[in-house]
């Protein structure tokens, strides 16, 4: 495994008046698969958009391979790196699947449309059709694609498995992993610890805004009254 390439030092943040993050640690190093898991509302989704800039962090420490990104805007967050795949996905239902991927595309890098098509072959089938006309699970793919081709280093995936069917969701897990063998490091938010166990090399469990566990899954899977307290197993 390599450097530290994302590191959360007791993060705060605010809705408003509400206080939802409560000094989360967390980190991620290069090449790692690394999941945060939790119930609705344990902060998951606040965590990912804090760390893009979307939320306001108002105590602690953000660092992106040493790099402090507290008070950076969205868009500088994203050119540094890293990619967001929110969990209501957010494609563009009037554009199709080649011009949804182009908004994201940024030339000369790493990924692009030849590319997110060997990933995602569905996606070249549906080339032309709008996104609107899409299924669940291929709006998925196409997210995951339209942020590939900003060319993240790293990748923040929030609740990807949510909604789809489990055939779906097994075919999402094998895209998922090829990233993974790319040498892409993803943080893989999720409720679905079977899916998120398949794909990730440790696991941090958050609830209330707290993070509560830290650990590979092995010490997950032998520990029922963690998994009772804080996640719906
Ligand atoms: P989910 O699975 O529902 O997405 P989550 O773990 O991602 O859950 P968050 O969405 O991060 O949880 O929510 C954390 C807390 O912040 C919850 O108590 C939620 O009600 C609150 N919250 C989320 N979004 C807002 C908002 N825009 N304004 C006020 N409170 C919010």
């Amino acid at each position: 495994m390599g450097d530290v390439m994302l590191e959360l030092r007791q993060v705060h943040a605010y809705y408003g008046r509400s206080h939802v993050l409560y000094g989360v640690d967390l980190a991620a190093r290069e090449g790692e698969v690394v999941s945060l898991l939790g119930r609705n509302g344990a902060g998951k989704t606040t965590t990912l958009r804090a760390i893009v800039g979307l939320v306001d962090v108002t105590g602690g420490e953000i660092l992106y391979a040493g790099r402090s990104l507290r008070g950076l805007p969205t868009h500088e967050i994203s050119r540094a790196g890293i990619g967001l795949v929110p969990e209501d996905r957010r494609i563009f239902g009037d554009l199709t699947v080649v011009e949804n991927l182009e908004v994201g595309e940024r030339p000369g890098g790493p990924w692009t449309l030849e590319r997110v098509f060997a990933l995602f072959p569905k996606l070249r089938e549906l080339a032309g059709r709008r996104g609107a006309s899409l299924s669940g699970g291929e709006q998925q793919m196409l997210t995951i694609a339209r942020t590939l081709m900003t060319c993240p280093r790293l990748l923040l995936l929030d609740e990807p498995s949510e909604g789809l069917a489990p055939v779906v969701v097994r075919a999402l897990a094998e895209n998922i992993a090829a990233l993974k063998g790319s040498g892409l490091t993803i943080l893989l938010s999720e409720q679905n610890v079977k899916f998120a166990r398949r794909l990730a090399d440790r696991a941090y469990i958050i609830e209330k805004g707290q993070i509560k566990f830290e650990g590979p899954f092995a010490r997950l899977d032998a520990d029922l009254s963690l998994r009772r307290a804080y996640l719906s197993v």
